[in-house]
């Protein structure tokens, strides 16, 4: 089986079947997780804003608690820092409750508390009151993505580095395979394909013929800037701190770092080409502290520099309302043993182990 894309999915699916099956992943790039799982707030979600019976809810509180054990069993670094998300106004502590109902019914452990609890966790952030998430925390990517690398290698898989995916044809019973290595351009088969290749999950599903406007499989690009504090500042909070979600994203919200290091992000803006473009612009700041202020008012546009960006592949367009994963066996296109797994935006990083178990169950189904 040929997995395309070493991010965390690609990875996590390649250490579950390992064992069972023979496993190739091909990564275009020199290392695996270059892309966007190393450009993420590392947030281990608890799965309250999804959906009821979502995958996106389903898989996030079942990566949650995955995630965990593996982390403890594996030391990979990681932290349960807990997160507040907190309300300024009337209308707010309205959503907090349906925030609270909807977490209830995923079956995520939260619990409200009043302003005075909020501040005496958090007192740098005004508060009129907060849902608390005890199981929300942190967790390094590249510790994640290492142990599954290895496990996967351990395992008996290959993965194949600067090797990029640029055909893909059904042949008889096979899948026929062009791959582009910086030597040669050669053709393999395999039996089954299973595209995990992030921001251009989509074109792979179009090389296998697969109209992606039909399918409604069309990715737009989404990016995510950080700025972090550099200054004394830093310590101003200690756990994950949200405000109440917009439509596009959860909000700037702080991120503490396993380092201790603080980050508020990721903002939205749809790129209108399908450029990686990394770069964080300077003249953001003014905004950005404008949003810091709203979580915290003693952050000042000085405090903040230019951090990392992150780039969603997004199913939802600018104006359209929630979409889900898409992890879907394509039989029933006349494409046996393609799994296409499209529309991977957050809570990808959280949800990687549970989606590796979701693609086994299709594949082994
Ligand atoms: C700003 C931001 C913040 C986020 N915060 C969080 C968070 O806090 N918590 C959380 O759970 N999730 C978060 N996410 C989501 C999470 O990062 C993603 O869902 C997850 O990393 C997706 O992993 P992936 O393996 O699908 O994609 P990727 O990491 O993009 O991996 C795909 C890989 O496929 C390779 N590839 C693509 N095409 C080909 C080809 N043709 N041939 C060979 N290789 C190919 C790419 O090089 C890449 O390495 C965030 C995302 C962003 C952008």
């Amino acid at each position: 089986m040929v997995i395309v894309g070493a991010g965390v999915v690609g990875l996590a699916i390649a250490a579950r079947l390992a064992p069972r099956h023979t496993v190739v992943v091909l990564e275009r790039n020199a290392r695996p997780g270059l892309e966007t799982s190393s450009r993420n707030s590392e947030v281990i979600h608890a799965g309250m804003y999804y959906p009821t019976g979502s995958l996106k809810a389903r898989l996030c509180v079942e990566g949650n608690r995955r995630l965990y054990e593996i982390c403890e069993r594996h030391g990979v670094p990681h932290r349960r820092t807990t997160k507040i998300i907190v309300a300024t106004t009337g209308a707010e502590q309205a959503a907090l409750g349906e925030i609270l109902s909807r977490g209830a019914a995923n079956g995520v452990e939260l619990r409200m508390i009043t302003a005075a609890e909020s501040r005496s966790l958090e007192p740098h952030v005004p508060s009129a009151g907060a849902l608390f998430s005890p199981n929300t925390g942190i967790v390094s990517a590249h510790g994640l993505m290492d142990h599954f690398a290895r496990s996967a290698r351990a395992a008996g898989a290959v993965i194949q580095l600067r090797a990029e995916l640029v055909g893909l044809v059904r042949d008889g019973l096979e899948w026929e395979l062009r791959v582009r290595t910086a030597a040669e351009e050669e053709t393999v088969t395999a039996e089954r394909v299973v595209n995990a290749a992030g921001l251009d999950a989509d074109t792979v599903a179009g090389l296998a013929g697969i109209d992606l406007e039909q399918a409604g499989y069309r990715q737009h690009y989404c990016k995510g800037s950080y700025f972090s504090v550099s200054t004394g500042r830093a310590r101003l909070v200690s756990r994950l701190v949200y405000p109440v979600p917009g439509h596009v994203s959860l909000g700037v919200h702080a991120v503490v770092g396993l380092e201790g290091r603080l980050r508020f992000g990721p903002d939205a803006e749809y790129l209108p080409d399908r450029r990686l473009d990394y770069a964080v612009a300077e003249s953001k700041r003014a905004a950005f502290g404008a949003s810091v202020r709203r979580l915290v008012p003693d952050i000042q546009d000085d405090d903040l520099a230019p951090d990392i960006s992150g780039i969603r592949p997004k199913l939802q367009g600018p104006k359209e309302g929630f979409r889900d994963f898409v992890i879907a066996e394509e039989s029933a296109r006349g494409l046996p043993g393609l799994v296409n797994l499209v529309g991977m935006d957050s809570p990808g990083l959280t949800s990687a182990p549970a989606i590796a178990e979701h693609v086994a169950r299709l594949i082994e189904a």
